[in-house]
């Protein structure tokens, strides 16, 4: 049995679309205070009301919108608990035809964000005495690649170098710090990439579907309880098996 998060107050970035809002509805359901952070003001308000919870208006990739994003938290709710670094984005370029500005971009929110979001939250993370950081990273970069992804696939892999040092030097302020890797997740931002795209990626994964946004909520959530404590700068795959078969011959069993 886990220590329930009633009271406790989570921040999600990303959180009101996908992956994101997946895992604020998880925590929401589970009790606590829900932040959704986006840069769209009417889908976050929505979001936020759906929920329960509060919208701030960010772009994870400036310094400036993420103080302003732990300090509306704290006004709200008293405190931060939780941060969920899931903004992200990934558009696809192959990399003859990418450019500096593409590069940029993708970096700016998936790697600056996720570090100038935790950063923001420290102060308010060490007080709670229970801080926890859930970083949303991929198997795509750091296990697998595909083809116009080589920069996503690079942000996705520089998250997890940063939660290992993160987690060095976050173990003295009562902090841990993991990160959760999605395979193909059900989401918006996945439909656009066409129905040619989630056939073969079913076809990829042994459990035969793609996951839910609650699938990695839940892998969240658990990673912010009392009782994960312990685990600090490490990951968990949540993909249906998709990262282990070493051949489609192995999926034909
Ligand atoms: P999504 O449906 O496109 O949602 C992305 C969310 O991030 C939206 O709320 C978006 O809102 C927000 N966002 C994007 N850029 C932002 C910025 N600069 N500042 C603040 N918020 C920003 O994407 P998703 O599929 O749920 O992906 C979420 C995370 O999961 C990403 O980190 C992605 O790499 C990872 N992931 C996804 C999958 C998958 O199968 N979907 C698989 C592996 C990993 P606004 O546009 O309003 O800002």
């Amino acid at each position: 049995m886990f220590t329930p998060l009633t009271g406790r107050t989570v921040v999600v970035t990303g959180g009101t679309k996908g992956i994101g809002k997946g895992i604020a509805g998880v925590f929401a359901r589970a009790g606590a205070n829900v932040v959704v952070v986006a840069r769209d003001a009417e889908r976050g308000e929505a979001v936020a009301a759906e929920l329960g919870g509060a919208y701030v208006a960010a772009d994870v990739g400036r310094a400036e919108d993420c103080e302003r994003m732990a300090a509306e938290a704290l006004e709200r709710f008293g405190g931060i608990d939780v941060l969920c670094a899931n903004a992200g984005v990934f558009p696809d370029t192959k990399l003859a035809d990418m450019t500096e500005a593409d590069i940029d971009a993708i970096f700016a929110t998936n790697v600056k964000g996720t570090m100038l979001s935790v950063k923001a939250c420290l102060p308010a993370l060490e007080r709670s005495g229970h801080g926890r950081v859930v970083v949303t990273s991929s198997i795509t970069g750091p296990i697998t690649g595909f083809p116009g992804w080589s920069h996503y696939g690079a942000t996705k892999a520089a998250q997890l170098g940063f939660v290992r040092t993160a987690a060095i030097e976050l173990s003295g302020k009562g902090i841990t710090i993991n990160a959760v890797m999605p395979g193909n997740i059900e989401t918006e931002g996945l439909a656009e990439l066409g129905a040619e795209y989630r056939e073969q990626m079913e076809k990829s994964i042994p459990q035969g579907k793609l996951g839910r946004v609650e699938d990695i909520g839940n892998a969240a959530l658990f990673l912010a309880t009392d009782e994960a404590a312990y685990i600090t700068g490490q990951t968990i795959v949540v993909d249906g098996g998709q990262v282990l078969s070493e051949s489609i011959m192995g999926l034909e069993t």
